[in-house]
């Protein structure tokens, strides 16, 4: 059984997500991303879920305070002694102190934060790859998985588009913004002995089997 909170470090398209859902199957440990706790306290309507309505609705940034206050409301239900995985959180340093403040006052600690690293040209690759059916939301990569049928969905055909954020221009600007704002996150879990670095550029299986692996050594 896994008793610490793991975190789950690296930009968009380095597969975190995925990694994320099967470790949390292959350990029967909870995870979460921000951007689902904040679909779900809108979609429910809760006090946090209005006020982060507020911000999102004049095209601000939620604050910290209120996304960690939605991460304190998850963590409260899940049994001392029980592990979980947190998924693009925290994102900065200010967050990560944030963080580990209202793990200690539920008794929890991040035992563990992975890096998901990858060369910046091959993730470029795939993400501007990406494919997306307006239609039916299924997702294609035109190298790794084409729709059978030129640019059209499988099951629609319906014409593929590309999400506005899959952008070289977009992803080489916030690819700036993300490194400036996570050395810092990177160097604090470094100084507490908890980082791991994991090549994310490998295949899914291989990528699960190391973080498998580092898991193993911990426990
Ligand atoms: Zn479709």
């Amino acid at each position: 059984m896994f008793k610490s909170v793991v975190i789950f470090i690296g930009p968009p398209g380095v597969g975190k997500g995925t990694q994320a859902s099967l470790l949390a199957d292959a350990f029967s440990i909870p995870k979460f991303a921000t951007g689902d706790l904040l679909r779900e306290a809108l979609k429910n309507n809760t006090p946090l879920g209005i006020e982060a309505k507020t911000y999102m609705d004049s095209g601000k940034l939620v604050p910290d305070q209120l996304v960690l206050d939605l991460i304190k409301g998850k963590i409260a239900k899940i049994p001392n002694g029980i592990g979980f995985i947190l998924d693009g959180f925290p994102r900065t340093l200010h967050q990560a102190e944030g963080l580990d403040v209202i793990l200690s006052s539920l008794c929890h600690n991040v035992g563990l934060a992975i890096e998901f690293s990858m060369d910046e040209e091959e993730r470029i690759v795939r993400l501007t790859g990406r494919r997306l059916c307006p239609n039916c939301q299924r997702t294609y990569h035109i190298l790794f998985a084409p729709p059978k049928k030129d640019s059209l969905c499988d099951y629609c055909s319906v014409e593929l588009v590309q999400r506005a954020d899959d952008n070289e221009d977009v992803i080489r600007k916030r690819s700036v913004i993300y490194w400036e704002t996570t050395k810092p996150l990177l160097e604090y879990y470094r100084q507490k002995n908890i980082l791991m670095k994991v090549d994310a550029s490998s295949s899914i299986e291989n990528v699960f089997s190391r973080i498998k692996q580092i898991f193993s050594e911990l426990n």
